[in-house]
């Protein structure tokens, strides 16, 4: 399961941050998780407690965050929010042809720490 995968980099992405800081505790992180990542929040604090054992994260909380997907319509240049009523298409201009610009991803957004 990619959870496992994503926690470990997010773990040791704020471990770094953590070390940088001179920070002895990490108090909790906080994770954009992108609805077309493929990966599920609720798995995420599944594997959290045992991805972070041992390392500077255990017992630190974790914090998920839902990143809606975002599209970019390259017919009229504008951003929106893809919804299944409209069937994906842009709602400014119908176009069809348009790339995902956010929610695609699992991204560190913060790291609470302790000194
Ligand atoms: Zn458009």
């Amino acid at each position: 399961m990619h959870e496992m995968s994503y926690l470990m980099r997010m773990i040791s992405m704020a471990a770094e941050v953590a070390e940088k800081n001179g920070a002895k505790k990490v108090t909790k992180i906080v994770v954009d998780v992108g609805k077309t990542s493929g990966v599920m929040p609720y798995y995420m604090y599944k594997y959290y407690p045992e991805a972070s054992k041992g390392t500077v994260l255990e017992g630190a909380e974790l914090e998920c965050l839902e990143i809606p997907v975002k599209a970019f319509c390259e017919e009229c240049n504008k951003e929106y929010y893809p919804v299944r009523e409209n069937r994906y298409l842009c709602p400014h201009c119908g176009g069809r042809k348009a790339r995902i610009i956010e929610g695609r991803d699992v991204a560190l957004r913060n790291v609470v720490i302790e000194d």
